[in-house]
């Protein structure tokens, strides 16, 4: 057997479905191609052994079942492929999630979720939905910055498919490339097949992204103001698909791998991204740092349109204070601010309010998990300059505090109080 064609087909199958998964399908679609992912997705092992020939594949077979296979996260596909098959579909459920970010002159960030049962809403009702459940906030504020998000759940675990699906995706891939590998597969259509699994992941990676929203919403116009967003991850193990828990061993970055202390790293940091911010025209994405206990770090780089990204960030990344050993944070970000004087630009919302900044800064933060903190602050219009930047590196600058890293301290904070 030195071809996989067959079993290759079948992965590909189970990945066509699961990408017509959409929010706006009808309910009856969408439990059709859950279904259908199912059954194609453990398939694929039934084609594979049904097509093993020699007693060496048979080997190779075992041995990666038991590396890959023969776990709790992967027994579930089996569970469901014959609860799907044999018993009832699958009992799926989409849940609607509404964020919202309250801040007052950039302070005090809450987070709320709100979550509705709506079957039958097509996206205008939804928004019109969450328009009025936002006019009932009261707020001084000209805007409220929140975003929305689809899940699909399983009903009775409430599992969320698409998390688990992704793992079970990269596991599978994983399962075949090496048994691919080891049968030393030269069959060209089989490299074809490939090109179209990998275009199909990254279509899948998109569409997780379409499931959530970022947007604003007017106060006093009772308006949902739309914008783009991107995510990027780096780190990835293949180019193929956006892998937001990559971590990097600290030894093997350049940039790092002399640091010793979390006081040198954040110099890096610094040093790394200041060259960046100048040779990009006074542009950076937003970029969080994350280092763990066990020497790694990972990175999360996105563009972000609109206040709501970054508060979905920074909310994301505070909610995984709470589940990995990171031992600290940081970020660079840019910000303006606005002179005293114009005491009613608070009551504009933010598009309008950035025409009165008197300055641009550039803000580099570290949260430690004991809440050490450190700012540096670049005014912007003197960041070409590198005597000044060492000067502000070795001295220090303004001081700022970035308010709307809120959530991470006060994450940090409870899983400190937990631990003692
Ligand atoms: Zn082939």
């Amino acid at each position: 057997m030195k071809c996989l064609c067959p079993i290759y087909q079948k992965f590909y199958n189970s990945l066509k479905s699961i990408n017509e998964l959409k929010a706006t399908n009808s309910f009856f679609d969408n439990i059709a191609l859950v279904d259908n992912f199912f059954l194609e997705f453990r398939n694929i092992t039934f084609v594979l052994q049904k097509h093993l020939q020699t007693e060496e594949e048979k080997i190779v077979y075992r041995e990666l079942k038991s590396k890959y296979l023969e776990n709790d996260s992967m027994k579930w596909f089996v569970e469901k492929r014959n609860e799907v098959s044999k018993e009832k579909s699958f009992e799926l459920k989409k849940k609607f999630i509404v964020d919202i970010y309250c801040i007052k002159n950039e302070k005090n960030i809450i987070s709320e979720t709100i979550t509705i049962e709506n079957d039958d809403l097509n996206s205008k009702q939804i928004n019109d939905k969450i328009a009025k459940i936002l006019s009932n906030i009261e707020t001084s504020e000209p805007e409220i910055f929140l975003t929305i998000k689809y899940e699909f759940l399983n009903n009775t675990e409430e599992i969320d498919i698409h998390k688990t699906i992704k793992n079970g995706i990269n596991t599978m891939y994983d399962f075949i490339l090496e048994f691919d590998k080891k049968i030393k597969n030269d069959c060209k259509i089989c490299d074809k097949l490939k090109g179209q699994i990998d275009n199909k992941i990254k279509e899948y990676s998109a569409r997780r992204m379409e499931l959530v929203t970022d947007c604003s919403y007017n106060v006093k116009n009772n308006k949902l103001e739309f914008y783009d967003k991107a995510d990027i991850y780096y780190g990835n193990k293949s180019d193929n698909f956006f892998y937001d828990g990559y971590r990097i061993p600290i030894k093997d970055n350049p940039i790092f791998k002399s640091c010793d202390t979390l006081d040198e790293f954040f110099k890096s940091f610094i040093i790394a991204h200041v060259p960046l911010y100048v040779m990009q025209q006074h542009h950076i994405m937003p970029t969080f740092l994350i280092f763990y206990s066990d020497e790694t770090f990972s990175i999360n780089s996105y563009f972000a349109f609109n206040k709501a990204t970054h508060y979905r960030k920074v909310n994301e990344i505070a909610k995984k204070i709470m589940t990995d050993d990171i031992i600290a944070i940081m970020c660079v970000n840019e910000s303006l601010s606005y002179s005293a004087r114009n005491e009613n630009i608070y009551d504009k919302p933010y598009k309008e309010r950035i025409k009165y900044a008197t300055k641009e800064m550039l803000v580099f933060t570290i949260i430690q998990d004991n809440l050490k903190e450190k700012n540096i602050c670049f005014d912007t219009s003197k960041i070409d300059d590198l005597k000044y930047v060492m000067d502000i590196i070795k001295n220090g600058g303004i001081q700022f505090v970035d308010m709307t890293l809120q959530p991470i301290r006060e994450i940090f904070n409870v899983k400190n109080q937990k631990n003692n």
